[in-house]
């Protein structure tokens, strides 16, 4: 296997819209079921463990025509639950058994209406997460939810899910997250060696395969990739932050590349570092997987926290952390989590004189030529005087 096979694998699982990944696992193990689910988070380790392959659903992309999909929403909401829907009503979701929606905005959880009515005979759960982050309330709630629904995934599987099946999931998990973590560390260190383009496709196949294959592709990768050499550019070091929803395009990724960014931090597929390597694979799984979300230190927009300078420290941090010296806000249009963050985000920038740029997008955008120019504007003004 060479670092060219593994991109291109990555590449073949990206444009399959009809998810035969899927098909292949469920030959290979008939007595599995697949799961689906929509960013932001939902905790993968209960549906592995109760042999269900979970399956990161993230919309079409820009290879797929909306017929039916915008029949459901009005013209002013984002583009990814059209495309699930088309994704839905066009069969290509049938290999699922079932979905998960995540408590990530109003949009997704409507959706989780809209696919009961659409597919009675499927197991659709809206998944809550607790607003609140003490153990003894927030976690309360949290830990009963985590219950319900393994018992209800236990009924989809078929089977009894043991304490020791949980705790092998978290393990493997753990283990996924943190080889996951390690591709953006040599980023964000060497970001010549790893280009955006490829950290993406790699992430984005961790949707899809099952976890154990994704960790060997990790691992191949990491070996292969340090052994590459390629070629130092003058680029800027920028940090992409809004996109952790409905994705952008593969060719938006690739333009701020070519624009001279490079990108050394981003939000795009958050699962699969969210919570890193942390959970605790030696007690109680449910308490573990719960205590794991509510003290997790990282933040997004789509977590609610009470205290208003949070994300904007989190943000800078990573910022620092990454060695980012401007951050990009990248949201997909109409994404009210997102946008809404932005000007709490912008001013904590602003605060600690880091340089931003703006731009919204679609996971279907077209016209990438003003966005390569912003960005190729804000990399020479950071080049030019070290701050945007
Ligand atoms: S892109 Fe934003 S608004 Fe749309 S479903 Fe995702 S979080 Fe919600």
């Amino acid at each position: 296997m060479t670092l060219t096979d593994i991109i291109e694998r990555c590449q073949a699982l990206y444009d399959d819209l009809d998810f035969g990944y899927v098909d292949e696992w469920k030959a290979r193990n008939p007595e599995g079921k697949a799961v689906g689910y929509l960013p932001t988070y939902v905790p993968r380790e209960l549906i592995w463990a109760a042999g269900c392959l979970p399956v990161g659903i993230v919309g079409g992309g820009d290879q797929l025509e909306i017929v039916k999909g915008d029949a459901c929403f009005q013209s002013y909401i984002c583009h990814l639950p059209r495309s699930v829907v088309e994704l839905g009503l066009s069969g290509r979701l049938d290999a699922l058994d079932g979905m998960l929606f995540p408590a990530t905005c109003d949009v997704i959880r409507n959706l989780s209406g809209i696919w009961k009515l659409y597919f009675p005979d499927k197991y659709v759960k809206y998944f809550d997460v607790p607003h609140n982050y003490d153990s003894r309330i927030g976690g309360e709630f949290y830990e009963d939810h985590l219950h319900e629904i393994l018992a209800e995934l236990e009924q989809l599987g078929g089977r009894k899910v043991s304490d020791d099946e949980l705790r092998a999931a978290i393990r493997l998990y753990n283990e996924n997250r943190r080889l996951a973590g390690e591709v953006y560390e040599l980023r964000a260190k060497e970001p010549w060696r790893v280009p955006a383009t490829d950290c993406y496709l790699l992430v984005r196949a961790g949707l899809i395969l099952s976890p154990d294959e994704h960790c060997a592709m990790l691992r191949e990768y990491l070996e292969l990739v340090k052994l590459e050499d390629r070629p130092l550019r003058d680029n800027a070091r920028v940090l992409v932050v809004g996109a952790f929803c409905e994705q952008p395009p593969l060719d938006l990724v690739r333009a701020l590349e070519f624009a001279g960014c490079y990108v050394v931090e981003d939000d795009f597929l958050l699962i699969n570092r969210w919570l890193g390597d942390t959970v605790d694979a030696t007690g109680e799984p449910i308490h573990a997987l719960s205590e794991a979300y509510l003290k997790t230190p990282a933040e997004t927009s789509s977590r609610y926290v009470d205290d208003d300078g949070r994300k904007g420290r989190y943000l800078v941090d990573l910022v620092r952390k990454s060695g980012a010296e401007g951050v990009v806000f990248a949201a997909p249009s109409f994404c009210d989590p997102a946008l809404l963050d932005r000007p709490m985000l912008q001013a904590a920038l602003d605060a600690a004189g880091i340089g931003h740029t703006a731009f919204k997008y679609s996971e279907n955008t077209g016209q990438l030529q003003p966005i390569r120019e912003q960005a190729g504007t804000f990399a020479d003004t950071i080049k030019l005087w070290g701050t945007a």
